[in-house]
């Protein structure tokens, strides 16, 4: 069997390492396509060296979010290779070019975290879920949430639910991350006295919209530390004393920063699991999230853009006592393989 990988950004290379590594354990020959949708080595190779990711064997080095700018060179390497499945994660724009190009070469897709939905239509990402969700042969869900939901909208494909890859790496390599990481000390900070911050959302990175936010940082009057996104970092202004604003970090000080930290601020999907996973109370600065489980628990509120509700949620921010264990047991990945075998 045959599966060729399309993934273009950060969250999608990380997700991809513990489904390649997988593959290989099951014999699944995988062919990656980068569609260059994120192309800086600080969002893109530090995470195939750190993670021993497998070299992909189309580099499209496109260097676009648009997807129909995508399509011809994915549909390109599709005739190349003819694979039984198409996989792809998530809810980018390579999401959709891939699982596009695939209905056009007649190859069927997979699609890693389906069923997802913040409810949120003004966001890019909640159309590509619904519209890549409606292609999919198989639909591989994190949780029974998601399953439900593409039972609800009536998907054609298969549901299977898997639990999330992400977990997987996180389990894996937060605590070798804790170890070997010297990112705290780098930056003069001691487990549970700081914030993360990290916020690139196309909404957010709005002028005014990341002004408020980083209004809401001022206020915390903690010491934030905001590894930023370069397109964050092309609109902040001069930032607040306590907040250090620094380059993207790899994976390994990522998961060192975020699993020590206080609180983490952010506007990221990856990341509110991620803090679940590691026992760190979120504060989310959207009007909605997809991963609506840690809402409910009481580990994540979500403050939208507004300052003073920012600084109050960082400020009575807890774990609560009951916390479940969400999206997955670290073995997803291993699932992933075995759905596509049972089903190709
Ligand atoms: N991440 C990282 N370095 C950073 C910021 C984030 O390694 O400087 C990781 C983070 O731990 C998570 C993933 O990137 O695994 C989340 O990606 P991102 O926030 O870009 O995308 P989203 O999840 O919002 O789609």
């Amino acid at each position: 069997m045959k599966v060729l990988s399309v993934v273009g950004n950060r969250p999608q290379f990380i997700k991809s390492g513990p489904v390649s590594a997988a593959l290989r354990a099951a014999g699944i020959e995988e062919v990656g396509v980068h569609t260059g949708q994120h192309w800086d080595p600080e969002l893109s190779d530090v995470f195939y060296e750190e993670l021993g990711l497998p070299e992909p064997r189309h580099r499209l080095d496109l260097h676009t979010a648009d997807s129909e700018t995508m399509r011809p060179s994915i549909a390109a390497a599709l005739t190349q290779e003819r694979p039984d499945w198409t996989l792809v994660y998530g809810d980018t724009n390579s999401t959709l070019a891939g699982a596009e190009a695939a209905g056009d070469a007649g190859v069927p897709v997979a699609h890693v975290e389906a069923g997802l939905r913040s409810g949120d239509l003004s966001m890019p990402e909640e159309h590509n879920r619904i519209a890549v969700d409606a292609m999919a042969a198989l639909l591989l869900c994190p949780d029974q949430r998601s399953r439900d939901t593409l039972l609800v909208e009536g998907v054609p494909g298969r549901i299977d639910v898997v639990g999330d890859v992400m977990a997987d790496g996180c389990f894996q390599l937060a605590p070798i991350a804790r170890e070997r990481s010297r990112i705290l000390a780098e930056h003069g900070l001691e487990p549970g006295g700081y914030l993360v911050a990290t916020i690139h959302r196309q909404a957010n990175v709005e002028p005014e919209r990341l002004a408020r936010i980083v209004d809401g940082l001022s206020r915390t009057g903690e010491c934030v530390i905001f590894p930023a996104h370069p397109r964050t970092r092309a609109v902040l202004g001069e930032t607040p004393p306590n907040v250090e604003v620094i380059a993207p970090v790899g994976y390994l000080d990522m998961a060192a920063l975020v699993s020590q930290a206080r609180v983490l601020v952010t506007d990221s999907g990856g990341l509110q699991k991620e803090a679940y996973w590691y026992g760190v109370p979120c504060v989310t600065a959207r009007p909605s999230t997809e991963w609506v489980d840690t809402v409910e628990l009481g580990a994540n509120v979500l403050v939208d853009d507004d300052p003073q509700q920012l600084a109050a949620a960082v400020a009575s921010a807890r774990m609560p006592e009951e916390r479940p264990a969400l999206y997955g047991d670290g073995h997803a990945a291993e699932r992933v393989a075995a759905s596509l075998a049972a089903h190709g």
